[in-house]
């Protein structure tokens, strides 16, 4: 069994290679899982020497190479040198490096490109997602792997929301909703509609407007009360095939983006993060993991969960539907685990059902105890 953990830029620079060694071969893993390109965050840094906080807006860690298109990852204003290759030069040995690579969340991209977002039912851009189904926004999520993969840095580049971006969002600033959407609500608030996704289900002879107008519809319904925020979205899509039929559209957009993918990656190993919005409804963010998994080497499934059961059956649920490895990602820390016996417990209950590898969220951001557990379960 493998061991990699996710980890910032900053961490790695500001803890040092030497530290970082150190703590990572006590505890026993030998991946680290690099945020090269990244959504906006605040990250609560508790053993950091020179910080307790961290913010950036949406940003890469390298300097793009000249080959983008309209649209392209901004470096993080404070670099001064290509942190990603600064880091791929001094990892120590036995480490090795992973590209994190987030494609379609990024607000800052979003805003200054309206165009290329998804826009919901009511007309709305919903500017933290970049919508697949735009050729700009493809041919971005391209050329990030293509450069990624060019550097020679990475045994592997796992790809974090290359799909349709989820509902309402991963929680945007100060963000006010004081209205019970469920999971159909979420879902038909982020369906996309914007011009290249509505062409591209006329081309399947799809009343896009009644789509629209049905989706439109159901989400102040669902607001209302009239239709309950409880209903399965699953249900709910049975009895509007059309609706159903349109989202389906999207299955196909991501195999050609995957397809693409692919190619970009070259000998690197690719990877996809499933389990979004839940395991086994990939297909909300647009994702078929069966006809997806041509195109892939593996998938992760980041099972943030508080039990080595509730962890497994996110496994399993992936595992069942798909013919390529499924790798997983654990919390060992809060919210999630407040002890090291059920990191333990975890890593054991996967170990047995012959998980190749676990990757644990996140270095930077686990308290040193959460370390600690992570050797515990590893040496077990
Ligand atoms: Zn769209």
């Amino acid at each position: 069994m493998e061991f990699a953990t996710w980890m910032y830029p900053w961490d790695f620079l500001e803890e040092g290679p030497d530290r970082i060694a150190e703590h990572l071969t006590t505890a026993g893993i030998d991946e680290i899982n690099l945020a090269t390109n990244y959504h906006t965050v605040q990250a609560f840094t508790p053993h950091n020497p020179n910080r307790r906080t961290f913010f950036a807006q949406a940003s890469s860690y390298f300097y793009p190479d000249d080959q983008y298109g309209r649209l392209e990852p901004v470096p993080y204003f404070e670099m001064e040198d290509d942190w990603v290759d600064t880091i791929a030069g001094e990892l120590p040995a036995p480490l090795s490096l992973n590209s994190w690579t987030v494609g379609c969340h990024n607000s800052r991209l979003g805003m200054a490109h309206r165009d290329v977002t998804i826009e919901n039912a009511h007309g709305d851009d919903l500017v933290f997602g970049l919508c697949p189904s735009n050729p700009a926004v493809r041919l971005y999520l391209t050329n990030i792997v293509r450069d990624l993969a060019f550097r020679d840095h990475f045994d592997r580049i796992e790809l974090e929301t290359f799909d349709y971006f989820y509902g309402t969002g991963f929680g945007w600033h100060h963000q006010k909703i004081h209205v019970q959407l469920g999971a159909l609500g979420e879902f038909l608030f982020g369906l996309c509609f914007c011009d290249e996704c509505r062409v591209r289900a006329q081309e399947f002879d799809i009343d896009v407007e009644d789509v629209r107008r049905t989706v439109a519809e159901t989400i102040d319904d669902v607001v209302a009360g009239r239709v309950s925020h409880e209903t399965s979205p699953e249900s709910w899509l049975n009895e509007h095939r059309d609706v159903a039929a349109y989202a389906d559209v999207r299955t196909q957009t991501l195999e050609e983006l995957f397809a693409e993918l692919a190619v970009a990656a070259g000998d690197t190993e690719l990877g996809y993060y499933a389990g979004m919005p839940t395991p086994g409804r990939e297909w909300m963010v647009g994702a078929d993991l069966s006809k997806l998994a041509t195109h892939i080497d593996y998938y992760c499934v980041p099972a943030y969960e508080s039990s080595r059961e509730a962890v497994l059956d996110a496994y399993r649920t992936v595992e069942a539907e798909v013919d390529v490895p499924v790798h997983v990602g654990i919390l060992p820390a809060h919210p999630a685990v407040h002890d090291g016996e059920t990191v333990e417990a975890i890593v054991d209950g996967l170990r047995r059902n012959g998980v190749p590898r676990v990757s644990f969220y996140n270095y930077g951001l686990l308290p040193e105890r959460s370390l600690d557990w992570i050797a515990s379960a590893i040496r077990s």
